[in-house]
């Protein structure tokens, strides 16, 4: 099938890129395997109109929205390959759909790497969380702690005791410098080196942290930012430029969403230093207004 632009994931990035192409009457497919990041968290905060709702409602309501549009296709789906020809792209999907497409959009999303540390995965999105403008409110008036997975995490200690008494768990390994420790502590943050080996709860909210000295702490909300990592191939197998951040390796752009790679643009948190619901629907937003720009200057 041969479409104006392939969109790779149908989340907050790829379905708002696809609104503005289809709204062009531009013919849009959009692949998506249907796993968000967020698809942990029972509620999405901090979003224009749609703060509380549920991660599968919002999709929902994007998608019958979408649906209006005649040039819309949705492809439930993962796409394994996608190879540059002459002057367009092959886009082949896991149950072997085949796309030819001029423009191509990944908006794949990232996937969260958490410490090993038994208990934080089943807690991850309720009461372990990467982002206090997401889930603090939330959380808010709980003994709070911090895990430590980079020097990132002491700018989120100094944020977090707006939301309630905070914790560092340095584990040991990062160690603020002496400004950074002065700052932590005018902010009243408690900082405990000794690592957390385990958390313990109800599966939903958190209770207590275990120390390796087993000592066991009362933590009833955990910060994490956990590393991340592309788990679309696209990126190295187009080649694609990337940019190293602390938390990992995300898809270079330019300020249209367009990649080293002309004809692809990369959205959402594949390319997004600063990840949110917002920031994904803002630079998917570009990402489909600079695809269509790049189909009317190329015709
Ligand atoms: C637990 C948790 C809770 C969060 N809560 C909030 C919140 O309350 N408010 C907020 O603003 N932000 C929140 N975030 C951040 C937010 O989820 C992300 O910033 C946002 O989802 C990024 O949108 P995206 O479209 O870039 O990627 P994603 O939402 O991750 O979507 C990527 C899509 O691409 C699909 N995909 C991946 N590979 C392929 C492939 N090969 N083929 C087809 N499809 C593919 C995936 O299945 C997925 O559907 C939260 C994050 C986490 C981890």
């Amino acid at each position: 099938m041969n479409v104006n632009v392939a969109i790779i994931g149908g989340s907050f990035a790829g379905l708002s890129a696809a609104m503005q192409l289809v709204r062009a009457q531009r013919s849009v497919v959009v692949i998506d395997a249907n796993t968000p990041r967020n698809r942990f968290a029972g509620t999405s905060h901090g979003i224009f109109c749609l703060d509380g709702k549920k991660p599968s409602e919002i999709r929902a309501t994007a998608l019958s929205q979408l649906h209006s549009y005649p040039t819309f296709k949705l492809v439930e789906d993962s796409a394994i390959d996608v190879s540059p020809t002459q002057d367009a792209f092959t886009v082949v999907t896991e149950k072997s759909d085949q796309f030819i497409a001029r423009k191509v959009i990944l908006a794949t999303g990232i996937t969260d790497k958490l410490p090993d540390i038994p208990g934080l995965k089943e807690h991850w999105g309720k009461s372990v969380v990467h982002c206090p403008y997401c889930h603090g409110y939330e959380l808010k008036d709980r003994a709070l702690g911090v895990l430590a997975t980079s020097e990132l995490s002491f700018h989120q200690a100094a944020l977090v005791p707006d939301w309630g008494v905070t914790t560092l768990f340095t584990q040991g390994r990062f160690k603020p410098d002496r400004e950074v420790l002065q700052h932590l502590q005018s902010r009243g943050v408690t900082i405990e080196d000794t690592a957390v080996i385990r958390v313990f709860g109800d599966g939903v909210n958190l209770e207590y942290v275990e120390l390796a000295d087993k000592r066991r702490l009362a933590i009833e909300g955990l910060y994490i930012g956990p590393e991340v990592i592309s788990t679309a191939p696209f990126i190295s197998k187009l080649n694609l430029e990337t940019l190293e951040t602390p938390i990992g390796k995300i898809a270079k752009v330019d300020e249209f969403k367009e990649s080293s790679l002309k004809g692809v643009f990369v959205a959402g948190d594949l390319s997004n230093p600063m990840q949110s619901g917002t920031f994904a629907i803002a630079s998917g937003t570009m990402a489909g207004i600079a695809a269509h720009r790049s189909l009317v200057f190329s015709e």
